[in-house]
């Protein structure tokens, strides 16, 4: 499928994208919209409900927040465990993160693939995009 914005709507597109600071889910919608990608939202009838969804592609895409996902690169500026209340946050997020991976390692099982994007990596919006890109095919 191609992609079927000029270079000069993608970078508009893109340029919305920064100026808005758009939630993250809503920024990755954008972007695959861009790319000529068809998509459902949030489809109960798979495992952890996959913030977006291309059946023809067999592929979901999760947007995750870095907090309350835990993102596990040590060189994300966002997660990170609170100082108070550690007790009651570590066992939270830690089950959030496991979840994800069984969500995963489900919707592999049933045939589909499954690309996480990470908030913080949204800083630079082309890279997001080419791993959107590459991962869709
Ligand atoms: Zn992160």
């Amino acid at each position: 499928m191609a992609d079927n914005l000029s270079p000069e709507d993608r970078s508009r597109c893109m340029s919305r994208i920064r100026s808005q600071g758009m939630k993250p889910e809503m920024a990755v919608r954008s972007m695959v919209h861009s790319l000529g990608y068809r998509f459902r939202l949030h489809r109960r009838d798979l495992p952890g409900s996959p913030d977006l969804t291309l059946p023809r592609r067999q592929a979901v895409i999760f947007v995750n927040g870095c907090f309350w996902h835990w993102h596990p690169d040590p060189s994300c500026p966002i997660a990170g465990l609170p100082k108070s209340n550690l007790e009651y946050w570590e066992p939270k997020l830690k089950r959030t993160r496991d979840r994800d991976k069984e969500h995963t390692v489900a919707l592999q099982t049933k045939g589909w693939r499954a690309l996480t994007v990470w908030e913080c990596e949204l800083r630079d919006l082309p890279a997001v995009m080419n791993r959107i890109r590459a991962f869709l095919g």
